[in-house]
């Protein structure tokens, strides 16, 4: 049997697990307080995330038993590099004009934090959780107003669905400038409202861009939300539909909202 020293030691090795890595970090607060880190960071990881959809788009092509994941209908190779290459060129553009300079006077207007001691494990995984619910809220209300409002439509968010049917999963960043900067707005004042560790808060917008990938990718993947969470994710499918039919399913990532609403299809 354990000794309640042990225990106690295991606890705090597990409560310090973040420390190592916070510690790494804060050796580097120079790059992260620096002007252009957040916006080329987030296009980094938008275009790591979607990769290896690229391929499996590309192998969807060549082998039928991925069409059972698939939700779109099978294309060809050359189909695929093309809409993907003019989908990046507007991403790049977006990100090249509006995105990275508006981060980076956002950056610079803000006073960087940098606590010493970084959050427990539990806590780290409480703030994600509660931060992509609330974002989840915030996007639902502010996308519904998008499409109930036929000005904000057009001048905001038609660019997005461009992508009728079935998207791709660049097409999570592929919207209007506007568009991009309202949702980086949600994401950014979701984790302030609540008070987020800025070590919360970089977990909370890694799993909030792969959530949005995840959405776009065009796959019922095996651990997509949907399967996850059975009565609360909504995941690709759900996205997909609206995509599809332009309007309902306005949340996200989760049905809660578009149930109680009315507005789930
Ligand atoms: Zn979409
Ligand atoms: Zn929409």
């Amino acid at each position: 049997m354990q000794s309640h020293e042990e225990e106690d030691v295991g606890l705090e090795a597990i409560q310090g697990a973040l420390q190592p890595m916070w510690d790494a970090m804060l050796r580097h607060r120079d790059v992260l307080a620096a002007p252009l880190t957040p916006g080329l960071s987030a296009l980094f990881i938008h275009l790591v995330l979607c990769a290896p959809f690229l391929l499996l788009d590309m192998l969807a092509c060549v082998y039928p038993r991925l069409h059972s994941y698939q939700i779109s209908e099978s294309t060809s190779v050359m189909r695929v590099l093309r809409r993907w290459s003019t989908t990046l060129v507007r991403i790049l553009v977006n990100y090249a004009t509006v995105i990275v300079p508006f981060t980076a006077v956002l950056q610079s207007l803000m006073t960087p934090r940098f606590p010493l001691l970084a959050p427990t494990c539990l806590q780290l995984c409480i703030h994600v959780v509660l931060c992509v619910l609330l974002f989840d809220l915030l996007f639902f209300a502010w996308h519904w107003a998008l499409h109930r409002f036929r000005w904000l439509f057009v001048h905001v968010h038609q660019l997005h669905h461009r992508h009728h049917r079935v998207p791709i999963a660049l097409a999570a960043q592929d919207a209007s400038g506007a568009e991009l900067l309202s949702l980086l707005l949600l994401a950014l004042g979701s984790a302030r409202l609540l008070g987020l560790h800025p070590l919360s808060e970089v977990a909370f917008h890694l799993l909030n861009s792969w959530l949005a990938v995840e959405d776009h990718c065009g796959y019922r993947l095996p651990w997509g939300l949907q399967r996850l969470l059975p009565w609360l994710g909504a995941g690709a499918p759900h996205h997909q539909l609206h995509h599809s039919l332009q309007k309902g399913n306005y949340a996200p990532y989760f049905t809660l909202w578009d149930r109680l609403l009315g507005t789930e299809l």
